[in-house]
């Protein structure tokens, strides 16, 4: 056992507890203020160097100890998502109806990485490493925007390597990419008049928005493929005798690379631009957000998977598989899928319980995969190396963003994968901290695949946190 793993393992009540703490604040993106003051006080009093805030993220930290090179960064992640309140129980039930809930598993994220930074400090001060530790809060992961504003202020630009993690059905190293995105609102503005006796005064927004829509779908025959946008219309209170003079529509925009994200995100513009000019309208564009698709280390992965076989895998009792089976219930198809999927990427038996008890091998299947969904990791991946993974902290048959998941992050099964999440990042950190040929070898590959291009922020300069 290293010596990670027994620090983490002799104080594994005060991690259990701050990640149970930060499961009842429950705060969603940019309100996370009592999760990341408790994280960033626990960190002062280990003797952490504490930044509070990054630009104008107020729920951002960096928190820092040691000196020199490599530098290693965690992310910690800790928003909670809104309406998925719940007790730890197997029906659902909230806690405080409406309210927000763990629904993603953020405040074990958070904790392991916290865990894993004070674990690795340890090491550090006793003389068994040498270098710095940096662990990253960053808010908002559900808005997509945390890091890629935190990565747009710089802070990212002279770290080693990154390093993060997901809660998951299965333990495995994250070999996929993600989607790029782009998220905005297109705000029309006509002119009101009335729709029988003086249309010919009147500019529909609405007409504006149909066409833009129109537009967007005739486009789709040429974006690339994987490109998908997604659209919905807002219109509120209009009805059919007035020309409506406001009218919106909010476009997601989604693909494997960045750059052609961005390319179709212009193009849909011009969609705007030529709606407004057929229908004699205005537009104003709201741009909510966007993250760049998650580029994975090779090298680091390898040696990642390494680290984790040999940390022993948390195994559960009965009653805990019994938990998993009967909050289950409710997703059982999914989990079923869930577990073919497993079998067909991994070549592994994954009907054993209802908790995974395995780490899965490295896959080509997985290394060759961009899952749908996007990662705000996307960008720090795209200025330094960074590799991650995903920890069970749930039953096969539990997806995130729902009600079963809220409850299992706060069960036993997630603090073990809390722990076990901690233990992998913290040994990852001692072994890149031991071994510079590696952290050489991924800033090769990560050169390699750039190409010399550089990262450029899919944020405009305008763009603040909460906007
Ligand atoms: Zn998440």
């Amino acid at each position: 056992m290293t010596s990670i793993e027994k620090f983490i393992d002799l104080n594994q009540s005060l991690f259990i507890k701050t990640a149970t703490d930060i499961w009842e604040y429950a705060e969603v993106g940019y309100q996370e203020f009592k999760s990341a003051a408790c994280m960033a006080e626990l960190l002062k009093s280990y003797g952490f160097r504490v930044q509070q805030g990054v630009g104008d993220a107020h729920t951002a930290f960096i928190a820092e100890y040691g000196t020199g090179a490599p530098i290693i960064g965690l992310m910690a992640e800790y928003d909670a998502l809104p309406n998925l309140s719940q007790k730890l129980g197997v029906k659902q039930e909230a806690l405080k109806p409406g309210a927000n809930g763990h629904g993603c598993g953020h405040n074990l994220l958070g904790t392991a990485a916290l865990a894993a930074a004070i674990a690795v400090k340890e090491a550090i001060e006793s003389g068994e490493v040498q270098g710095t530790i940096r662990l990253y809060g960053t808010p908002a992961e559900e808005l997509l925007t945390g890091k890629v504003y935190m990565a747009k202020q710089g802070v990212f630009d002279d770290l080693d390597i990154a390093l993060g993690w997901h809660p998951e059905g299965v333990n495995a190293v994250f070999e996929m990419s993600t989607s790029a995105m782009r998220s905005a609102k297109f705000h029309f503005k006509g002119v009101t008049a009335h729709a029988a006796s003086d249309p010919f005064n009147g500019r529909s927004a609405l007409d504006a928005v149909e066409l833009m829509n129109i537009s967007a779908n005739y486009l789709r025959e040429h974006v690339l493929p994987g490109v998908k946008i997604h659209y919905a219309t807002i219109v509120s209170d209009l009805v059919p005798n007035i020309v409506p003079d406001k009218a919106s529509v909010w476009y997601f925009v989604r693909g494997n690379d960045t750059n052609v994200v961005n390319d179709v995100y212009e193009r849909l513009v011009h969609c705007a631009n030529g709606a407004a000019e057929m229908t004699g309208t205005d537009y104003t564009i709201e741009f909510l957000g966007g993250c760049s698709d998650y580029m994975p280390s090779r090298t680091l992965n390898k040696v990642l998977w390494e680290e984790m076989s040999k940390i022993p895998v948390p195994k559960y009792t009965e009653e805990e598989h019994e938990f998993a089976r009967e909050v289950g219930l409710y997703s059982a198809e999914s989990g079923e899928r869930f577990r073919d999927s497993l079998e067909a990427a991994y070549g592994v038996e994954a009907r054993e319980g209802h908790i995974c008890e395995f780490l899965a091998p490295l896959s080509d299947i997985k290394a060759k995969t961009t899952i749908a969904g996007s990662l705000d990791i996307g960008d720090v991946s795209k200025i330094v190396p960074t590799a991650q993974f995903t920890a069970v902290c749930q039953g096969y048959s539990c997806g995130s963003h729902g009600w079963q998941c809220t409850s299992f992050s706060a069960s036993n099964i997630g603090m073990q994968g809390m722990l076990y999440a901690a233990k992998a990042m913290g040994n990852m950190s001692v072994r890149l901290m031991n071994d510079s040929d590696l952290v050489s070898a991924a800033k090769e590959e990560f050169k390699n695949k750039l190409k010399g291009v550089r990262y450029k922020s899919p944020l405009p300069d305008h763009w603040k946190p909460g906007m």
